[in-house]
């Protein structure tokens, strides 16, 4: 059956212009994206998955009074396999972020352009490219005559570039029943461009924002003031000692320890002969599981209270993100495994189970102790103008999607 539905795939590139060409044409913007949410694109899905003929469809509308049909759409979908106890499920997003700057655009982000092997348009990466695959595997799994050992499940979600309390977040608050403890679940929206990267682990995320108070005053007399840019610049500085403190390492993830980078300046003065009175300044951390981030959070308490009596500064600091990370999935888990297998055969390459550190939606499913993995092969252009994705990776992803629903476990 394997064979049957790697083949099918294989050929299925006009069909997946034709599906990329049709979601891309249907923007689907969260209202915090100046949107009207998912619903005209999960509507088309709805029509899609109904066409294709499979019976077992749910709709499972998260409330939102902010788009005017009143609700975000998820959509669950599933072909019943022989063994109906057990579901594969891909779960993708139907929402996209804004184009941004069109000026940047060679072509417009809501009409599918095609270069060779090359999509482009907004979305055609993330996450049509995920979205698109699990779809090209039910129409595979469907043209064939016997059903699949396990089910094939696909379920679409909204509200995943604004945080997902509508989107899969909601799904699991008001439909955890949806997954069976022995369910295998892929996320296909993040990935490398070699696609050996079979993401089980994440850091928590944490942004401060600290404001470093001094008094303003000629630069030509700085005595009768006290430079806020100098207290701030040695806070950076002696931030970095948060690495020495927390240096615990973890090979699963690149690089594998902790990390702890002042990023964004908000500007101070606009001319050079005065002395800043206040700068402001954030830091982005990204903390292994081994640490609470009450820690990091005391000795940052710490390192500013010492610039302060050092510079004669007020500091303030304040959490503006903060997402506390999820148990890793087990690489030892079925899903791991069956990934690992499946790349290996349909890539021919060298996938390991890795961490990674930033967030997705895979921690809201870890929290709740499912175990699944996000991956896919991706050229990386998601969220940029002229996003694109590559053809081939697509049709090779459904066939590893394919695989793992085919597979039994490796011993
Ligand atoms: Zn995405």
């Amino acid at each position: 059956m394997r064979e049957a539905l790697c083949s099918f795939i294989s050929g299925g590139r006009d069909r997946l212009i034709e599906l990329q060409r049709d979601l891309v044409a249907i923007p689907a913007l969260g209202p915090l994206n100046g949107g009207q949410g998912e619903r005209e694109k999960a509507e088309y899905l709805l029509l899609l998955l109904r066409s294709m003929g499979i019976r077992q469809i749910e709709e499972i509308p998260a409330p939102d009074d902010a788009v005017p049909s009143g609700f975000r759409p998820n959509l669950a979908a599933v072909i019943p396999g022989r063994d109906a106890s057990r579901t594969f499920w891909v779960i993708s997003h139907t929402d996209i972020v804004p184009p941004g700057d069109a000026e940047l655009w060679t072509s417009p982000p809501y009409e599918l352009r095609v270069d060779g092997d090359l999509i482009y348009g907004r979305g055609v990466e993330d996450n049509h490219q995920g979205l698109v695959a699990s779809l090209l595997v039910a129409e595979a799994v469907l043209a064939g005559s016997e059903p699949p050992p396990i089910n094939f499940g696909m379920l679409f979600v909204a509200d995943e570039e604004t945080a997902s309390a509508k989107g899969l977040d909601y799904v699991l608050t008001h439909r955890r029943d949806l997954f069976a403890p022995q369910d295998l679940i892929l996320i296909p929206d993040f990935g490398t461009a070699d696609g050996e990267m079979v993401e089980v682990a994440e850091k928590s995320l944490l942004w401060l924002k600290f404001s470093v108070f001094g008094k303003q005053c000629h630069a030509s007399t700085p005595q009768k003031g006290v430079n806020s840019l100098v207290a701030a610049s040695d806070l950076i500085l002696r931030l970095r000692s948060l690495y020495a403190r927390f240096d615990h390492q973890d090979p699963l993830f690149f690089p594998p320890t902790s990390t702890f980078e002042a990023t964004k300046k908000e500007a101070n003065v606009p001319n050079v002969n005065t002395i800043p009175g206040l700068d402001v300044f954030y830091v982005d951390c990204r903390v292994l599981v081994q640490y609470d981030l009450d820690e990091i959070q005391a000795a940052v308490d710490e390192t500013c209270a010492g610039v302060a009596a050092d510079h004669g500064v007020r500091v303030e600091w304040e959490i503006v993100q903060e997402v506390r990370s999820a148990p890793a999935t087990s690489p030892d888990s079925p899903i791991v495994q069956r990934m690992l297998a499946a790349v290996r055969a349909v890539h021919g390459t060298n996938p390991r189970p890795m961490g990674i550190g930033g967030g997705t939606v895979a921690s809201f499913l870890r929290r709740q102790g499912i175990p699944c993995v996000v991956w896919s092969t991706l050229l990386g252009t998601a969220h940029q103008p002229n996003e694109h994705s590559s053809i081939r990776n697509t049709l090779a992803d459904a066939q590893v999607m394919a695989h793992v629903l085919c597979m039994n476990d490796p011993a």
